[in-house]
């Protein structure tokens, strides 16, 4: 039996000796039309310039993934297909969220080695050469992580910081900073096509792989043009699913916090007896009755909650619905085998 996967073959050589990769780029785009034309201009640019210097072999190509958008996205991706060879296009049924989007990228895209960004140009194309360096000395992943902050209003960057210190307090191993910036080879993707996770969080995922990795530093510039398509609502569930999805933590707090309130509570007890035993007082309060009363209602409904939440996950996993469906594909790319 072969028991290194298929994709590691060709790695048993020594770094410098392996050939050029068949480069793909991946960028899922939600309602993308003012920002596409320049990002089409500078990523054909870029993928010329990689062939050009050998990082890149013929065949790379750029892969957009329309996560059904409603402007005329899909039209200027189509146009862009025809116009140039590099641009290839896949447009999924309805809107399903950038992580959705992003993943069927990785999984029907060819190519030795994807690396996902985003549409809007925040992400600094002058990595990717980097990155592709890292590929070849050995890496099989290389995160592209924001050396600074700076760009974030006070909210983004306090809450961002605070959260990725709470995920490092539960356990949960993610690279600080990196949101989905990445590069990945053949063998990382094909590794991950094996977790079949309802509720995607792929920086949480892409390290429990493991393989070698690396990290290349990039300064995140502001949006091109357009508006955010993450606004506040998707963010926050996106940072819960970061928890949710990677440790069982929430409900060990409860079950904590559970234990100690029943030792106060019998704590409590064995002194309001002593004190109607031993004394001739009675126990005093209103306060010290209604106040636990309260507190204690709002703790369970907020612990019934974090298990319901973890419940309506194995529900939702237990249905194993589709993650996305393709619509339309488009650009020569898809001409090619499939992986
Ligand atoms: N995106 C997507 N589907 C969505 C929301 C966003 O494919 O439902 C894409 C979007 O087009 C962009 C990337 O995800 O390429 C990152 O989104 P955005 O730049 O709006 O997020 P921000 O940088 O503001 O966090
Ligand atoms: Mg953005």
């Amino acid at each position: 039996m072969e028991l290194l996967h298929p994709w590691r073959l060709d790695f048993r050589q020594p770094p410098e000796l392996r050939p050029a990769p068949v480069v793909s780029l991946v960028l899922p785009c939600f309602n993308e039309q003012e920002v596409l034309p320049e990002t089409t201009r500078r990523l054909v640019a870029l993928m010329a310039r990689l062939e050009g210097d050998g990082q890149a072999a013929p065949g790379s190509a750029i892969y957009y993934v329309d996560d059904g958008s409603s402007d005329g996205t899909w039209r200027l991706i189509a146009e862009y297909a025809a116009a140039f060879p590099v641009v290839c296009g896949v447009k999924l049924s309805r809107n399903r969220g950038h992580q959705n989007a992003l993943l069927c990228g990785l999984l029907t895209v060819p190519g030795d080695v994807l690396i996902s960004l985003d549409a809007d140009l925040q992400d600094d194309l002058e990595a990717i050469p980097r990155m592709l360096d890292n590929y070849r000395a050995g890496s099989e992943i290389v995160y592209a992580v924001r050396s600074s902050r700076e760009q974030d209003s006070f909210f983004k960057r306090t809450s961002a910081e605070a959260y990725y210190r709470l995920l490092a307090l539960l356990g949960v191993q993610v690279q600080f900073n990196h949101a989905d910036f990445r590069l990945m080879s053949r063998c990382a993707i094909e590794s991950l096509r094996g977790y079949e996770e309802t509720h995607l969080f792929l920086r949480g995922l892409v390290p429990q792989l493991g393989y070698r990795t690396s990290v290349v530093e990039f300064e995140r510039a502001p949006r091109f043009a357009g508006t955010s398509k993450y606004p506040l609502r998707k963010m926050l569930s996106l940072a819960w699913q970061g928890v949710t999805s990677f440790t069982a933590y929430p409900l060990r707090l409860i079950t904590g916090a559970g234990a100690l309130v029943s030792l106060g509570s019998l704590l409590l007890s064995a002194w309001a007896l002593g004190i109607r035993l031993f004394t001739d007082q009675a126990v005093p309060g209103w306060a010290s009755v209604v106040i636990p009363m309260y507190l204690l209602g709002g703790i369970q409904l907020l612990s019934l909650g974090v298990i319901g939440e973890y419940l309506a996950k194995v529900y939702e996993s237990t249905k194993k619905r589709p993650r996305f469906h393709i619509e339309a594909v488009c650009g020569e790319g898809f001409d090619k085998e499939r992986p």
